[in-house]
C-alpha cells in the first residue's frame, strides 16, 4: 500500500475531524475538546493526556525502538475569528499521516505531539523544555496559507515589558517634585521612531502603552509598555532587545526615572530550514499534484514556537495554500476557506506528503543522517 492511498483509506474521517474542530473553535490553552477529539482518533497508540504540565497538550506513540519521527498538531483558534488559521486541517493532515504510518508498519516510531497555544503563549516551548522532543529525528507539520512554499521564512520574535519609575506630586501644588513617568515612557517611543529607518531589514518593534498613570491630578509614578520585537535572526532580535534597552536607560538618565526591561515570555526563534526535508516534502506534495515553490525573498510571514522547535531537531513547516496569495490567514475569510472543498484536498494532500516523508525517515538511515548533517551546518551557519 502506497502513503497516499493509506491516507485516502482514511480521507472522510479525517475530513470528519477537521470539521468538526471548525465548528467548535477554542482558544490558546483551552481546547480541551479538540484535544479529546484527536486522541480518540488514535486507535493503537500510547497516548499520554496532559504532557509538560500542560492541560491541553498530548502525546501517542506507535511503534517499537528504533528512529522516531514526530507530527506536529496544532488545534487552537483565535478570539472571535475560530479557525482562521486553519489550524483544524493542521491537525487533522498531522492526524491522517500518524494512522498512515501506524497502518504502513514501518520500522521505529511515529510521536504524535498535541501542541496548544501556538496562536498565544507557544505551547511547543513548554513540552520542549519538558523535554518532550528529546530522541525525535525529526518534527514534521505543514501549515495552510495564501502561498505554497517549501518552508516557513518565519522571523525571530519577543515582547519586553518596559516599565518607568517616576516619582507622584500634584501637579500644579507641587510641579518641581514629581517625575513623569508617562513623559518618560512616551519619550521612548519617540525615540523609537527615530531610529526605526536604521532598522535593519526584517527586524520591526511594535509597542503598545498598558499603563499610563491612576488620575489626572497626579503626575504618574508609573508607567508600562509592551514592545513586540522581530528580527531575521535570533541574534539579531537580541542586538534589537540591546537596543530598546538601551534607549530605555537613556531615556530614563535623561528624565531622571528609572527604567525596567522585562521578557514577557522567552523568544521565539527564527525558524531553521531543513531543505532535505523541505524538498522531500515538496516532492511527495507534487506527487500528490500540488506543485511548491521557495517562498519569495524578503517576505516575512510572522513568527512561530516551530521556530524554537526547528533548533532542536530537524524540522519542516511548508505552506499549503488553501486561498489565493493576494488574501491573508487570520480574516474572516480565511476561516471559511479552512472548512472549503479546497481544505478538503489540501489537507488530505498535505497529509499524504507527511506521511510519504515520514516513511522516507524511517526507512532510511542515510536521509536521516543527511537531515542531521543539514541541521548541524546551518547552526554553524548561525554562529557564524
Ligand atoms: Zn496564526
Ligand atoms: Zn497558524
Amino acid at each position: 500500500m502506497t502513503t497516499t492511498a493509506a491516507v485516502t483509506a482514511h480521507a472522510d474521517r479525517l475530513w470528519a475531524v477537521a470539521l468538526a474542530l471548525h465548528r467548535d473553535p477554542e482558544t490558546a490553552f483551552a481546547e480541551h475538546r479538540a484535544a479529546d477529539r484527536l486522541c480518540a482518533e488514535l486507535a493503537g497508540f500510547e497516548v499520554e493526556r496532559g504532557v509538560a504540565g500542560l492541560p491541553t497538550a498530548f502525546t501517542a506513540r506507535h511503534g517499537s525502538t528504533g528512529p522516531t519521527v514526530a507530527l506536529l498538531l496544532e488545534y487552537d483558534a483565535l478570539p472571535g475569528l475560530g479557525h482562521a488559521c486553519g489550524h483544524n486541517l493542521i491537525a487533522a493532515a498531522g492526524l491522517g499521516a500518524a494512522l498512515a504510518v501506524r497502518d504502513l508498519r514501518p520500522e521505529g516510531s511515529v510521536l504524535v505531539v498535541g501542541t496548544p497555544a501556538e496562536e498565544g503563549g507557544g505551547g511547543k516551548l513548554t513540552e520542549l523544555a519538558a523535554g518532550v522532543f528529546d530522541g525525535v529525528d525529526a518534527a514534521l507539520m505543514f501549515h495552510p496559507g495564501a502561498h505554497t512554499w517549501t518552508w516557513a521564512p518565519l522571523t525571530a520574535q519577543v515582547e519586553l515589558t518596559v516599565t518607568f519609575h517616576g516619582r507622584a506630586a500634584h501637579p500644579t501644588g507641587d510641579p518641581t517634585a514629581g517625575i513623569d513617568a508617562l513623559a518618560a515612557l512616551i519619550q521612548l517611543f519617540t525615540t523609537l521612531g527615530a531610529v526605526r529607518p536604521r532598522l535593519p531589514a526584517g527586524a520591526h518593534v511594535q509597542g503598545i502603552i498598558t499603563h499610563g498613570g491612576e488620575a489626572t491630578n497626579i503626575v504618574p509614578d508609573r508607567a508600562e509598555g509592551r514592545f513586540g520585537l522581530r528580527a531575521m535572526t535570533i541574534g539579531a532580535l537580541e542586538d534589537l532587545a540591546t537596543q530598546l534597552t538601551t534607549m530605555a536607560n537613556a531615556v530614563a538618565t535623561a528624565t531622571g526615572a528609572t527604567a525596567t526591561v522585562a521578557r514577557y515570555r522567552e523568544p521565539y526563534h527564527h525558524f531553521r530550514h531543513n531543505p532535505v526535508l523541505g524538498d522531500r516534502f515538496a516532492a511527495h506534495l507534487a506527487a500528490a499534484g500540488i506543485p511548491s515553490t521557495e517562498p519569495t525573498p524578503g517576505v516575512f510571514l510572522g513568527s512561530s514556537d516551530i521556530g524554537n522547535v526547528s533548533t532542536v531537531v530537524p524540522t519542516i513547516h511548508p505552506f499549503v495554500a488553501i486561498v489565493d496569495e493576494d488574501q491573508s490567514d487570520h480574516t474572516p475569510e480565511f476561516a471559511a476557506a479552512a472548512a472549503s472543498d479546497r481544505a478538503r484536498t489540501t489537507m488530505l494532500a498535505a497529509a499524504a506528503a507527511l506521511a510519504g516523508t515520514a516513511v522516507d525517515l524511517l526507512t532510511s538511515p542515510a536521509l536521516r543522517a543527511e537531515a542531521w548533517a543539514e541541521f548541524h551546518r546551518a547552526a554553524e551557519a548561525e554562529r557564524r
